[in-house]
């Protein structure tokens, strides 16, 4: 029987190593952290009386790195408990545990006699089958296990994971010499179907695939910002957003890298290619030296290409001068063409908008992405065998939106090729061919596939077969449609309800869709998925409809869109059909009572959710304290058990607007009930969803029944305003705040009831609905909500 991979041993539990545990920890692998043993005693540890000897002592390293792991942000932990699935050790005392586990990650410090040594010693206790992997950023993973046996090197390869991790969706696996194919094959799908990584197979060359044409990209914008004399803060503005990259650019990312780590990295590839060109990319350049001499290496310096600073009670970043090398107050930067593209809608055409129109910022645009398109294409065969592994490692490994072959197709490959000959520079010679040979991009789609040049041939790309797209399933089985949502037939009697207003924000074209997809899954399918491709699921209900009825003092307007968001819940939640809500990435407020009345959820391990109404000076009036109270009043459903404890902690998780950090994380906030599926795969969310979908009407749904609620009552009331008094004497929370606080506990108590009193759902339902109107008419609810709207943030007045 193939042997499966549960269990693992992490060698060096520093920055990569500790987090890399974290990870696996996530998707339920435990896991072995081993360090070096110290080789001093802390002041601490002698005052305890420890010696070298005491395993404390000798664990030391790996014990911190798990307990930094929890205080870590952002959090390498879906739940800090999982931190108990790593098991600290040293390598001195443990090595032989190896033979407990499946695969053995290397992480240790970035030198390769360490690593060698390593791998000598490893090799000792080391038993055939199980594999073993360097996290190297750059080492050669020949070299690294030159002079191992080749029954060794024969489970041996790369597996270079991006920092953070848990974030980061690329994993490069990079087979040595003698890798066995299925070693590889396992170890790629395992990264992908196991931790939710994107996943590339890179050759063993010069920082292998995402860091050498990253590192040359950001190498060239620097030269090029030279040529074009441009400041930082111009560089950015360009090499952002509107070209596709994140909003970190050029200087902010080099700064949260580190400029050091970056001249190593970078020096690494200059050290080991022969072509002099290309090496004179890769040499260290001045200004970066000179950064790094003064110490002012970015983020963890404080100081880098900007630095923070603080005058009186607020930050002001300022920027580096690099002739100067003095930092000055950042200057706005605008021009035509940066304009057009931040008018464009999308990458593609943002892209497009910024080189249509001719200023010097396009003309720097149009060079450094020449750079780096040419670049890319002569890599193609040395660094990865297609234009696929390059374009995808940009795009997980970098977060550009679209990797350099992409590109290329966007701003047209005939056309660009032209522009580029007209300017001098030499095509690699595939181009050449390839255009020769009449054709026009290096992507093509034909019916459900999509197709891509390698060796001189279109190629199919291999279909994941459990990812369901909207957009395509969109273009041939869109069942109907409005401004706000779509109703898609995904096939086997699945409807997708796919929301795609702007942010997601639930308006009453969004109400009317789910209305509508009820009544007609009720009669055509046999269930319904709540899912989107959206950045976020949901934000929220759109708030600026109901600023304005309440600024216009419209009360029956806003009691009437309570009480239709209200009602179409309640028609979704006794739907004859099963429904399965599908998160991923924000959900919040209305995004989450959505959610509620679905029969499961199925979320995406990165699901950030939060009632966060109260941030706006409100309460969750669309069925979300009475779906949350009802939950415990079944859960806990004879009145000798005393529920307080359980209700207050709601109330805390409301009133304070708490945000879930994952899937799992919502589970321990009780957002998430147990029986809620996490996936770890994004681009498996919604095959997922229908799958449950699936599961449950094969085992004979019922619909769900109106069931009674049992409520505190006023004594739960009282005991829940009590805390509010308290932290509003502590100055911990607003008069604003306490007043919301008081009309939220009133809600999850049930009102003036006595403690035990059985309630309908219609009651509570009414109860959120009033208290909601009541605070709409507060002047610091709006105020709150005004705030939300144009900066984005939440107002504490
Ligand atoms: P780090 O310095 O934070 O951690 C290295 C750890 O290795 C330390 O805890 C150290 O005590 C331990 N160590 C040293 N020698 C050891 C030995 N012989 N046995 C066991 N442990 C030993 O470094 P890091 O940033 O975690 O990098 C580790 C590896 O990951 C390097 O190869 C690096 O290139 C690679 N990498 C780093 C990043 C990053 O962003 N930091 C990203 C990708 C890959």
């Amino acid at each position: 029987m193939e042997r499966v991979i549960r269990k693992v041993a992490v060698i060096g539990s520093g920055v990569m190593g500790a987090s890399i545990a974290a990870h696996l920890a996530n998707v339920g692998i435990s896991s072995l952290l081993l360090d070096v043993c110290p080789s001093e005693l802390t002041e601490q540890e002698r005052q305890k009386g420890w010696s070298l000897d005491d395993n404390e002592v000798r664990n030391r390293l790996a014990k911190q790195a798990i307990e930094r792991l929890k205080k870590t942000k952002p959090a390498p932990l879906y739940n800090n408990d999982f931190a108990n699935r790593i098991r600290p050790g040293n390598i001195d005392d443990d090595l032989e545990k190896v033979k407990e586990v499946d695969w053995v990650i290397e992480v240790i410090i970035e030198n390769v006699k360490v690593k060698q040594q390593f791998f000598e010693r490893l090799e000792k206790v080391w038993q055939e089958g199980t594999i073993v992997s360097s996290n190297t950023s750059g080492v050669s993973i020949n070299e690294m296990v030159n002079g191992r046996s080749i029954a060794f090197q024969s489970h041996f390869l790369g597996t270079h994971f991006f920092n953070p991790p848990r974030y980061m969706k690329l994993l490069e696996v990079i087979p040595g010499e003698y890798t066995k194919q299925e070693i590889v094959k396992k170890v790629a799908q395992f990264g992908e179907n196991q931790l939710g990584k994107g996943v590339v197979i890179a050759k063993d060359t010069p920082n292998f695939i995402a860091n050498r044409i990253g590192t040359y990209g950001l190498l060239v914008t620097l030269q090029e910002m030279n040529e074009y004399q441009l400041s930082i803060e111009e560089v950015d503005a360009v090499t952002g957003p509107a070209m596709g990259r994140p909003k970190s650019a050029t200087f902010r990312t080099l700064d949260l890298v580190g400029i050091d780590t970056f001249t190593h990295v970078a020096n690494n590839v200059y050290e080991k290619v022969k072509d002099e060109a290309e090496k004179n990319v890769f040499a260290p350049s001045e200004l970066l030296l000179k950064l790094v001499e003064k110490g002012w290496v970015g983020e963890k310096a404080g100081k880098g290409f900007y630095e923070k600073v603080r005058t009186g009670s607020s930050k002001e970043i300022r920027s580096l001068n690099v002739h100067t090398l003095t930092y000055e107050k950042r200057k706005q930067v605008s021009g035509a063409s940066l304009e057009a593209a931040k008018l464009a809608k999308g990458a593609r055409q943002r892209l497009r908008a910024l080189l249509a129109t001719n200023d010097q910022y396009s003309a720097f645009a149009w060079t450094v992405l020449k750079r780096v398109l040419l670049y890319s294409a002569e890599k193609v065969g040395e660094i990865a065998d297609s234009i696929v592994e390059i374009d995808q490692a940009m795009k997980w490994g970098f977060n550009w939106q679209l990797g350099p072959f992409e590109t290329w197709d966007v701003l047209g490959l005939e056309k660009t090729v032209a522009r580029m000959k007209q300017e001098g520079e030499v095509m690699p010679n595939w181009v050449n061919e390839w255009l020769a040979a009449g054709h026009t991009s290096f992507y093509k789609e034909e019916g459900q596939h999509s197709y891509f040049v390698k060796d001189g041939e279109w190629q199919k790309r291999g279909i994941n077969d459990k990812r369901i797209s909207l957009q395509s399933f969109k273009k041939t089985h869109l069942i109907t449609s409005n401004q706000g949502a779509s109703l898609i037939d995904l096939h086997d009697g699945v409807a997708c309800l796919e929301f795609h207003s702007p942010n997601n924000a639930i308006g009453a074209d969004i109400l009317q869709m789910i209305e509508k997809s009820v009544e007609l899954v009720e009669r055509d399918y046999i269930g319904l998925v709540l899912a989107n491709e959206g950045k976020h699921f949901c934000v929220g209900a759109n708030l600026m409809m109901l600023l304005m009825e309440a600024q216009d003092e419209e009360w029956d307007e806003v009691e009437h869109i309570i009480h239709i968001f209200q009602q179409t819940m309640q028609k979704l939640k006794h739907c004859e059909k099963p429904v399965v809500a599908a998160p991923h990435q924000m959900t919040l407020g209305g995004g989450v009572e959505v959610c509620l009345p679905a029969d499961q959820i199925v979320a995406q391990a990165e699901t950030y959710v939060g009632l966060v109404e109260v941030g706006v000076g409100l309460i969750p009036a669309g069925g979300g304290c009475k779906e949350y109270v009802r939950r415990m009043s079944e859960s806990i459903p004879c009145d000798q058990v005393d529920v307080q404890p359980v209700l207050n902690e709601l109330f805390q998780t409301i009133g304070m607007a708490k945000v879930s950090t994952s899937a799992d994380d919502a589970k321990r906030l009780g957002y998430l009930r147990q029986n809620d599926r996490v996936i770890i795969h994004e681009d498996q969310r919604i095959y997922e969803a229908k799958q449950t979908v699936l599961q449950l009407a094969r085992n004979g749904y019922q619909p769900q029944e109106e069931q009674k609620i049992r409520v505190t009552g006023k004594e739960g009331a009282a005991i829940m305003k009590l805390g509010a008094n308290q932290m509003k004497l502590a100055g911990a929370i607003s008069e604003h705040d306490h007043l919301i606080a008081c009309k939220l506990a009133y809600v999850l108590a049930g009102g003036d009831v006595r403690a035990g009193t059985l309630v309908s759902e219609q009651y509570m339902l009414d109860l959120e609905r009033e208290a909601f109107l009541s605070l709409c008419g507060e002047p610091k609810t709006q105020a709150r909500m005004e705030h939300m709207l144009i900066k984005g943030k939440p107002l504490r007045n």
